[in-house]
């Protein structure tokens, strides 16, 4: 089968809730992918930042057959003898007393928005069922309905009603309007996503975090971030919070806590949050399952061991320094964090962001337009600087390709 019909039976036979490139990939190793007729690629995209340790990383590959061949799930209606070591692994690893396992981001989000209703009842005297939790626009926590109800995307949210109600939002890096927003006595929690990945890579201004943190303790409020996207190293430090000294109240991880191998997510928080949920309140099936937390403790020391933050610090200067520097009238702007880059790009000749990427992969390198006009760079953190000077080459190739 070549790559074409591969994409002929996943149109046939697959739901419609996705428009990928015209790729069918077939194998990856570090921040390579192959597609089927063999041809090879820089991966851009990460599976959205999953992936930061790099496809197939063999230290995390080698947990996983390991425990595979071991014990692979026991519910937790028994301990296992995973779980344990990683939950005081995970907690040691990001300083907080107790974690939370559960499988995707979207369920980690919710997880925290159950914590921070739960504890505005029971510690900080909310009356029932008035618990208030404050977003931002552009937010992007995942796709449930709890979830899409604090969206301010329609695509995410439109002709998916009735909502859950319980969110107020507010414009994002605007310190006036959660200032506003937080004279309401009955609220609960403020999420926020450190830089808004999917909204575009929007990176809030400096010290935005900090100010917002500080105003969430002086109204008694908790301060969760939603690092899905943006923790584990991917913006040049271990978390994006850590960029300003913050240390959320509840932090929500996903993502790369597997290195991509399978879905891990978890919630981080202390004693007095964290055990205001008792048994039998909440839990998931294959939260904490021994496969995903020996998975996980590979993904986390690989981060460490490999030092990705600071190469993804380090190379993020670069890629931004150089794409600054290119002169090209399709390139409007271009920002991000670390490795978690995007660049606007202004429609040049009829041509979008969109026949930019197909560009880019037709010359080797894979990333995906987020809205019409922002291609969002995101490549695994294990990438050299070699290898980043040619990606950067082959991004500017395709942009001048498009813009002539
Ligand atoms: N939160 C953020 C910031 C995300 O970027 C994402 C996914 O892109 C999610 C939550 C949802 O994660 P998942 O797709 O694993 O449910």
């Amino acid at each position: 089968m070549f790559s074409k019909d591969y994409i002929e039976i996943e149109e046939r036979y697959g739901a419609h809730n996705y428009h990928p490139l015209p790729v069918v990939l077939a194998k990856g190793k570090g921040v390579y992918v192959w597609d089927v007729e063999g041809k090879q690629y820089f991966d851009f995209l990460s599976a959205y930042s999953a992936v930061n340790q790099g496809h197939c990383h063999p230290k995390i590959i080698d947990a996983l057959k390991e425990q595979a061949e071991t014990l692979t799930l026991t519910s937790r209606a028994f301990h296992n003898d995973q779980l344990g070591p990683y939950e005081k692994y995970i907690t040691e690893y990001f300083g907080y007393d107790k974690v939370l396992p559960m499988n995707s981001g979207a369920e980690a989000v919710e997880t925290a928005l159950k914590l921070a209703r739960r504890w505005g009842y029971d510690k900080k005297g909310i009356e029932e069922n008035k618990a208030k939790i404050i977003v931002c626009e552009g937010n992007f926590h995942g796709r449930t309905i709890t979830i899409i109800s604090m969206s301010t995307d329609p695509d995410s949210f439109k002709g998916f009603g009735p909502y859950t109600p319980g969110f107020e939002v507010i414009p994002y890096n605007d310190i006036p309007a959660l200032e506003k927003a937080l004279e309401d006595t009955n609220v609960a929690g403020f999420l926020v996503e450190p830089i808004q990945g999917e909204a575009g890579v929007y990176v809030p201004e400096e010290g935005y975090l900090k100010k917002a943190y500080d105003l969430c303790k002086s109204k008694n409020v908790l301060f969760i971030a939603d690092e899905v996207q943006t923790g584990i190293a991917r913006t040049g430090k271990l978390l994006a919070s850590d960029h300003e000294g913050v240390k959320p109240d509840i932090l929500i991880l996903g993502k790369a806590l597997s290195g991509g191998v399978l879905p891990v997510s978890a919630v981080l928080a202390n004693d007095e949050i964290m055990l205001v949920i008792k048994p039998g309140e909440h839990g998931s099936t294959f939260g904490g399952n021994p496969l995903a937390c020996k998975v996980a403790i590979a993904a986390l020391e690989v981060v460490k061991d490999e030092k990705l933050a600071e190469n993804a610090e380090r190379l993020g200067i670069i890629f931004r320094d150089e794409l600054k520097k290119f002169d090209n009238p399709m390139i409007e702007l271009v920002r991000g964090k670390g490795l978690l880059n995007a660049i606007v790009i202004k429609p040049t000749n009829g041509k979008q962001a969109l026949d930019v990427c197909v560009k880019m992969a037709e010359n080797g390198l894979l990333a995906k337009p987020t809205h019409q006009h922002i291609i969002r760079f995101a490549p695994p953190l294990v990438i050299s600087e070699e290898q980043l000077r040619e990606a950067i080459e082959i991004i500017k190739k395709s942009i001048n390709e498009m813009s002539q």
